[in-house]
C-alpha cells in the first residue's frame, strides 16, 4: 500500500471536508455515515432500516421528512457498491438550504477514505461528522526523534499524531567533576573515551532503529545542553540518516519528558520542511524561466495545451486558484459554451443565464450544465497523461509569485515546443 500522500491528494480531502463543514441543516437532520472495511452492505442497510423505522416518531413533519429522506439517500448509495471498499466508505447525506428557510435541497456526499478507517457510525446532527477524516489530513510520514544529553538518550518515531517510544540507552559517561586524588588528565582522557563510546552506541541504535523505516520522512535531534550538537557534529550516523536531520532543537528535558517537547513542536517543523519542498520545486520553474530554455510554461491556456502536449513534466498550482469553468447548454438546439470564472461570480451568472435567450435558437432554454473547478480539470488532465502535480500553498515568497505574476498555473516541461 502506498502511504505517501501527494499534495493533490491532500487538498482534494481539505476542499472536500471545507465545504462539507461549511454546510448547516435546518434542524438536526444531516446523517453521517461511516462503515469501515469488512462490514457487510446488507448488515448496514439492515441497521439504516432499523433507523427510517425509528426516525418515524420524530414530530416535526418536516424534520421526519429530511432525516428519512437522508437515510434513503445513503441506503440508495451503499446499493451502488457491492462490498465495502477496502479503505471503507463515508456517505454524507441531508437536506441544505440553499438560500434561506424552505429552500432545502438534499444533497450526497460519498467520500472513499484515503486510508482505513476504523470507526462504524450513523450520526443525525445539524452538521456533518467530518472530524474522523480530517486525521487524514495531518502529516502521515514517520519521523524520527532522538533526544540526547550527557546521561542519556530516548529514540522515538513520530507518525501523525502517533508517537512511540522505542528505546532508551544510558550513556555510562561520569559527570564533568572528578573524584579526589583522580588525576586531571587521566580523568578527562576517560570521560572522552566514553563520551564517544556512548556517541557510537547513539548511532548504532539509530541506525538499527530508523534506517528500516522506508518512508522515513526526517530526523528531530532534541536534548538540553550541547552533546546533541557534539554528536550531531561527528559521522556516528549513517550518511542518509544525517541528510535527513531536518531541526535540532534545545528542549528542557531528557527522556520521554524530551520527546514530548520534540513532538509540540513537530507540526510547526514539518510544515516548514513543506515550504522548503515548494520553494525548491519554485525555483526550478523560476531557473527555466529565468534562463529561458524553453521548459517552462504558465497561464491556463498554454499550461493546458502543453498537458495535452505530454510535454508537462511537473505541474504547479497555487492552492490560492480560485477558478471555475463554467458549461452552459442549450435545451431546445446543440449550443455550448464554457467561460471560466471566480466561484463567488457563479451565482451572479446563474441568474444572468437564466435571463438571456440562446443565441443559436433564440429559445429561453439556457442553463448551467457544468460546474468544475480549474484546479480539478487540469489535475485531472494531468493524471491521465502521467504528469507530477503539486499544490503550492501561498506561504512562501516563491508561493506568492505562482499565484501573482503566473496566474496560479504553471508547468515545468520535459521537452520544448516543436514550433
Ligand atoms: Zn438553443
Amino acid at each position: 500500500m502506498r502511504t505517501k500522500r501527494t499534495s493533490l491528494e491532500k487538498f482534494r480531502l481539505k476542499r472536500a471536508l471545507d465545504r462539507l463543514a461549511a454546510k448547516e441543516g435546518r434542524g438536526t437532520e444531516l446523517v453521517s455515515m461511516y462503515v469501515p472495511p469488512g462490514r457487510q452492505i446488507s448488515e448496514v442497510i439492515a441497521m439504516l432500516k432499523q433507523e427510517h423505522g425509528t426516525a418515524a416518531n420524530i414530530k416535526s413533519d418536516t424534520t421526519r421528512k429530511n432525516v428519512q429522506d437522508a437515510i434513503v439517500k445513503v441506503m440508495q448509495r451503499l446499493k451502488l457498491f457491492k462490498k465495502v471498499p477496502e479503505n471503507g466508505l463515508v456517505i454524507f447525506s441531508g437536506a441544505i438550504p440553499q438560500n434561506g428557510p424552505g429552500s432545502e435541497r438534499m444533497e450526497t456526499y460519498p467520500i472513499i477514505p484515503p486510508e482505513p478507517i476504523q470507526v462504524y457510525i450513523y450520526r443525525c446532527d445539524s452538521r456533518f461528522h467530518i472530524e474522523y477524516l480530517q486525521d487524514f489530513l495531518k502529516a502521515r510520514e514517520t519521523y524520527g526523534i532522538i533526544v540526547i544529553d550527557s546521561s542519556a538518550t530516548t529514540f522515538a518515531t513520530l507518525q501523525g499524531r502517533r508517537l512511540e517510544i522505542v528505546q532508551g540507552i544510558t550513556s555510562g559517561v561520569q559527570g564533568k567533576h572528578r573524584a579526589g586524588g583522580q588525576s586531571a588528565r587521566r580523568f578527562e582522557r576517560q570521560r572522552e573515551a566514553r563520551l564517544l563510546n556512548y556517541f557510537t552506541r547513539i548511532g548504532k541504535h539509530a541506525n538499527d532503529i530508523f534506517l528500516p523505516i522506508p518512508d522515513l520522512k526526517g530526523v528531530i535531534i532534541g536534548g538540553p545542553g550541547p552533546t546533541k550538537s557534539d554528536f550531531e557534529k561527528g559521522s556516528h550516523l549513517h550518511y542518509t540518516l544525517k541528510d535527513k536531520i531536518i531541526a535540532t532543537l534545545d528542549t528542557a528535558y531528557v527522556g520521554e519528558s524530551g520527546v514530548e517537547e520534540v513532538m509540540e513542536r513537530a507540526p510547526e517543523i514539518m510544515r516548514r520542511v513543506r515550504y522548503v519542498e515548494e520553494k525548491q520545486i519554485m525555483q526550478g520553474f523560476l531557473y527555466e524561466i529565468g534562463h529561458d530554455t524553453g521548459l517552462a510554461s504558465y497561464g491556463e491556456s498554454e499550461v493546458k495545451r502543453r498537458l495535452e502536449e505530454g510535454a508537462v513534466k511537473t505541474l504547479l498550482l497555487s492552492e490560492a486558484i480560485n477558478l471555475v469553468r463554467v458549461t452552459v447548454k442549450c435545451t431546445s438546439c446543440e449550443y455550448v459554451k464554457q467561460e471560466t470564472m471566480k466561484t463567488q461570480e457563479v451565482i451572479g451568472f446563474k441568474q444572468g443565464v437564466s435571463e438571456q435567450t440562446c443565441p443559436k435558437c433564440k429559445a429561453s432554454a439556457l442553463h448551467l450544465a457544468v460546474v468544475k473547478d480549474v484546479i480539478d480539470e487540469l489535475a485531472e488532465l494531468a493524471e491521465q497523461v502521467g504528469t507530477d502535480v503539486e499544490v503550492i500553498s501561498i506561504e512562501t515568497e516563491e508561493g506568492q509569485m505562482l499565484k501573482n505574476s503566473f496566474g496560479g498555473i504553471a508547468a515545468i516541461l520535459r521537452f520544448k515546443s516543436p514550433s
